[in-house]
């Protein structure tokens, strides 16, 4: 089988998969900042979920956003934090996350770090709604991530 095997290859600072295309987001669009994407498997009939491989740049993150479907993400590289529902976490390489369904998320890389992650989603799932005016003021009423949250 034809691509069954992708290698690992360390583009620079940033860790690739050959054969995989990179993705990078536009900040303005997409509400991130310096964070790519790579799908290493994608849904099939036999296995209708996507992996995909997500990295932050140093002091990057991504998007804050909610929706029903869930995530299981497995960080495999550095350190930095995430934001899921009304609280914030530290998490480092080998930390596994469960986004449970209609839950604001973000993750961030700290400062000094990249920040690596795998997640896992199911092929057939919602688009992720991004939080409004108005979904920021109720987010900026929780105190533990009134000042962490970036948008
Ligand atoms: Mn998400």
């Amino acid at each position: 089988m034809e691509d069954a095997i992708r290698n690992f290859v360390e583009q620079g600072e940033a860790y690739r998969w050959s054969g995989v295309e990179t993705k990078t987001y536009n900040a303005a669009e997409s509400q991130s900042r310096g964070m790519s994407k790579q799908i290493l498997f994608e849904a099939d009939e036999n296995l209708p979920s996507e992996l995909r491989y997500f990295e932050s740049e140093p002091g990057g993150h991504s998007a804050l956003e909610r929706h029903h479907h869930v995530h299981a993400v497995l960080v495999l590289r550095g350190s930095g934090s995430v934001m899921l529902g009304d609280h914030v976490r530290r998490i480092r390489a080998f930390d596994t996350v469960y986004v449970p369904p209609d839950t604001w998320h973000q993750f961030y890389a700290d400062a000094d770090s990249y920040l690596g992650f795998l997640c896992l989603v199911n092929c057939d799932r919602d688009r992720p709604e991004r939080a409004s005016e108005s979904d920021i003021a109720g987010l900026n009423q929780i105190a533990a991530i009134r000042d962490v949250i970036r948008f």
